[in-house]
């Protein structure tokens, strides 16, 4: 079995380069394809409160047989739980459903820009969590660079991660330069494109000739092409699939190299258009939801 490599945080914690998603993987579903991935050699799941499987992801991986220590366990607070308090308290759900005492990392799932107040009170329970060794490190997603320049200039830690919308067909190249310059980690969702397809888009990247071209030299898939530039290119990436085979897939991207003519090709691929929401349209009226106590 491969070993995945790891990232280095800018805290020094390490990061495998892989990870396996969970969005929209239903909680009946999510046990099978966490224990799937730790099988083949993931060591890293990614899940969210706003997702509602944070308990299985902890069910998955004790069914595994992994040691706790050695999974590295990501997930997101909610914007409903913004604020220094709530937040604090939305590590107790959060560690609660999945069954464990700290949490590998501790992310802010979008920035609330209306109310940027609420979202600096959150990062600084953050900070706090981080502070006291209940969370190993913490970060942010979906972030632009305004949102991180305002973070940056009222709090003290720089998030270790920013976990945005990246794959060949929307790069955000500019707001990954901003990481680079901060020493913020690039964390690729929708990896592989799921947002490209799973929206009735009839544009899917897994469908791209000049990524299967590309997958055809090497012979492999879309997919793995797709996984292989991001960590090529420095980039963390967390595939979702619920399905053993693809997952597995997914993680065997280590034994191939892309040129650089092809990772040139990848990278000409950007359109600029972004799937998911806009990151400044994200409100409490609009988005808000209760997340349950654990
Ligand atoms: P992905 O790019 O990971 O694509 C997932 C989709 O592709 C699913 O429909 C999956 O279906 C399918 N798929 C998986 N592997 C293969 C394969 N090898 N060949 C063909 N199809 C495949 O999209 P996601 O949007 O799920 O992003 C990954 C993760 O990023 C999420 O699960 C979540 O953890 C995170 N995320 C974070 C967001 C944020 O706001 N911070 C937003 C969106 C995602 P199937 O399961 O049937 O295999």
């Amino acid at each position: 079995m491969s070993t995945v490599p790891t990232l280095t945080l800018n805290n020094g914690v390490q990061l495998p380069a892989i990870g396996l998603g969970v969005f929209q993987t239903a909680p009946e579903e999510t046990t099978a394809a966490v224990e799937s991935a730790l099988t083949a050699g993931y060591r890293h799941i990614d899940t969210a409160a706003a997702y509602g499987n944070e308990r299985e992801v902890g069910e998955g991986i004790r069914r595994s047989g992994v040691a706790r220590d050695d999974v590295f366990i990501e997930t997101k607070v909610w914007i409903s739980d913004y604020g220094y308090d709530s937040t604090l308290h939305a590590f107790d759900k959060s560690a609660g459903k999945l069954g464990v005492d700290t949490i590998d990392m501790l992310i802010l799932h979008q920035a609330l820009p209306s109310r940027f107040d609420l979202t600096i009170a959150a990062y600084r329970a953050l900070e706090k969590l981080l502070d006291d060794g209940r969370v190993r490190s913490i970060g942010v997603s979906n972030f632009m660079p305004e949102h991180l320049e305002k973070l940056l200039a009222e709090t003290t830690v720089v998030p270790a991660v920013n976990q945005i919308e990246l794959h060949p067909y929307f790069q955000q190249k500019e707001l990954q330069a901003v990481h680079a310059e901060h020493g913020i980690l690039t964390q690729a969702w929708s990896p592989i494109g799921g947002i490209t397809h799973y929206r009735d888009s009839d544009k899917s990247a897994l469908e791209d000739p000049t990524i299967l071209d590309i997958g055809s030299a090497h012979n492999k898939s879309g997919a793995q092409v797709m996984l292989r530039w991001g960590i090529q290119e420095g980039r963390s990436v967390i595939p979702k699939s619920v399905k053993p085979a693809r997952i597995a897939e997914n993680f065997d991207v280590l034994d191939f190299e892309l040129t650089g003519e092809q990772v040139a090709a990848l990278d000409a691929l950007d359109t600029g258009v972004r799937g998911g929401p806009e990151p400044e349209v994200i409100t409490l009226d609009a988005f808000g939801r209760d997340i349950p106590e654990a």
